[in-house]
């Protein structure tokens, strides 16, 4: 198995959490190759909890859904992936990229890193589900509106990645019906994941 790198797209409440966690535990049974997670929302939370002026702005951005801005969004990143990367890691990305601008910023990065095989997860799942599911988490930054707010960023910046990623060469992009149960949503990634053994 090629070091692989592997992200999601998919809204708020479509399961990414989760299945970035089942991919790495996949990975860790059927390679011997360390893994590397990357979850950009964890690293702004964290930042978000700062004194700084960098924490509060970010707080206030995070309080109203928005995205944080990409030059934020590169630093974290390279941060995370400059300490982490090793050649041979496998890259389990929850959270980024999340419009095209971040997907060129990827997209250097794997040619920097010398990784060429990119796996796209489209978390495919209507709003009304994401709703549904939703009402029963409790995150301080769940409210109605800005779940709401969330959805339409997502609908609006980066829903087109998949056709942008569709049209990319060598990368693999695969659409999963995600509001089907956890395990079944899997079972399809799993397919695509088997191309690789
Ligand atoms: P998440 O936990 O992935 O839903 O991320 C929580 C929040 O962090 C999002 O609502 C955004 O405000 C911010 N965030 C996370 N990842 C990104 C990203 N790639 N670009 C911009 N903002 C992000």
């Amino acid at each position: 198995m090629p070091p692989l790198t592997i992200t999601f797209i998919g809204p708020q409440g479509s399961g990414k959490g989760t299945q970035a966690a089942n991919v790495r535990n996949y990975l860790k049974e059927t390679s011997d190759k360390p893994i590397v997670d990357l979850e950009t929302g964890r690293g702004f939370r964290a930042m978000a909890e700062g004194e700084s002026y960098t924490g509060e702005r970010v707080r206030d951005l995070l309080a109203e859904g928005e995205l944080v801005p990409n030059f934020l969004t590169s630093s974290i990143v390279m941060n995370e992936v400059a300490q982490r990367l090793t050649k041979d890691s496998h890259l389990v990305i929850d959270g980024f990229p999340r419009n095209l601008d971040q997907a060129r910023v990827l997209k250097q990065m794997m040619e920097f890193y010398q990784r060429d095989t990119l796996i796209v997860f489209h978390l495919d799942v209507p709003d009304a589900v994401v709703l549904e599911r939703l009402k029963g988490r409790q995150r301080a930054d769940d409210t109605e509106e800005l779940i709401a707010e969330r959805l339409r960023l997502y609908r609006a910046q980066t829903v087109p990645l998949v056709e942008h990623y569709e049209q990319e060469p060598g990368v693999v992009v695969a659409t999963v019906d995600a509001s089907q149960p956890i395990d079944a949503v899997f079972s399809s990634m799993q397919a695509t994941l088997e191309r690789f053994l």
